[in-house]
């Protein structure tokens, strides 16, 4: 696939689960589909880092939906993860644009605003399993560690970073640690906290070298399990016969119109593909409605 991988692991006798991602060339994939401002990037990019990692705890055919629905500027943000552990998703405004931050970093928080985070978890049944919380900070990692304590009463700490560079994405990656089965003694979840903290942010640990699988051993030490990997990627669905099905939809009005420009362009929300229909494609749905 793109390079880019998921580790995940169980610690401290599998009371705590983990994992951690590196996700440049997912990332850097969304910015040129969708031609993403750095701003939407770090945005969309951290979320789909987390989304990619929830895909590991994932039960099977579980397909994870991830949405900041918040009044910045940015819009919704919208990524799913399927099992195979791959993402797709779109923002409402691509070319979002804030001052950056007192200390330099993109203004996430602001661009998400607030609003409500939503988690959709479907495993193919009538109605998927939706969680709600609302947006604490816009920054993602903190609202996700908020969504999985209080909606999914799972304590977990999560950290993500998308660093954008003059020429697409630098690096992008993240991790989540959650206690997980049982108990942790005060002392287990202080160990825990303190190398959290001492750790420094993930587009650095990135950048010096550090792979997931190190990062894992820095934060768990020697309590972690075995580590298991998995590819991730970028991969959308959408095919020429779905888009030509969108077209069908259109109302007959919209259709002439299309006829009368000779061509009709259906583009996937998605990932940005572009599908190009013929006047003959067109004419078909028009003689196919009209018979009705
Ligand atoms: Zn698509």
């Amino acid at each position: 696939m793109s390079g880019d991988y998921m580790v995940h692991t169980l610690a401290y006798d599998a009371r705590v689960r983990a994992v951690a991602i590196t996700s440049r060339n997912v990332v850097e994939e969304f910015r040129k589909r969708h031609d993403l401002s750095p701003l939407a990037t770090a945005a969309i990019g951290r979320v789909a880092s987390a989304a990619l990692m929830l895909s590991a705890w994932a039960s099977e055919n579980e397909r994870i939906t991830i949405i900041f629905e918040g009044d910045g500027p940015i819009g919704r943000i919208v990524v799913e993860a399927k099992p195979d552990h791959t993402v797709r998703g779109y923002v409402g405004n691509p070319k979002v644009d804030l001052p950056l931050k007192d200390d330099g970093k993109l203004d996430v928080g602001r661009a998400i605003g607030k609003g409500t985070l939503y988690i959709v978890r479907d495993i193919g049944l009538k109605n998927p399993f939706t969680g709600q919380v609302n947006i604490v900070s816009g920054e993602v990692a903190k609202d996700l560690a908020y969504y999985f304590t209080v909606s999914e009463q799972i304590p977990s700490a999560v950290s993500l970073g998308v660093l954008v560079g003059r020429n697409g994405v630098v690096e992008a990656g993240g991790y989540i640690i959650q206690i997980f089965g049982g108990q942790l003694e005060e002392w287990e979840i202080d160990e825990i906290e303190g190398k959290i903290k001492d750790s420094p942010a993930v587009t650095e640990l990135l950048k010096s070298g550090m792979r997931p699988e190190d990062i894992l051993k820095n934060l768990l030490g020697e309590h972690l399990m075995e580590m298991y990997r998995y590819d991730v990627g970028f991969k959308c669905d959408c095919d020429r016969e779905r888009a030509f099905n969108a077209l069908r939809l259109l109302p007959i009005h919209d259709l002439k119109e299309l006829l009368k420009e000779g061509k009709a362009e259906v583009t996937c929300k998605w990932c940005g593909a572009v599908y190009i229909f013929e006047k003959k494609d067109i004419e078909s749905i028009i003689l196919e409605r009209e018979g009705d």
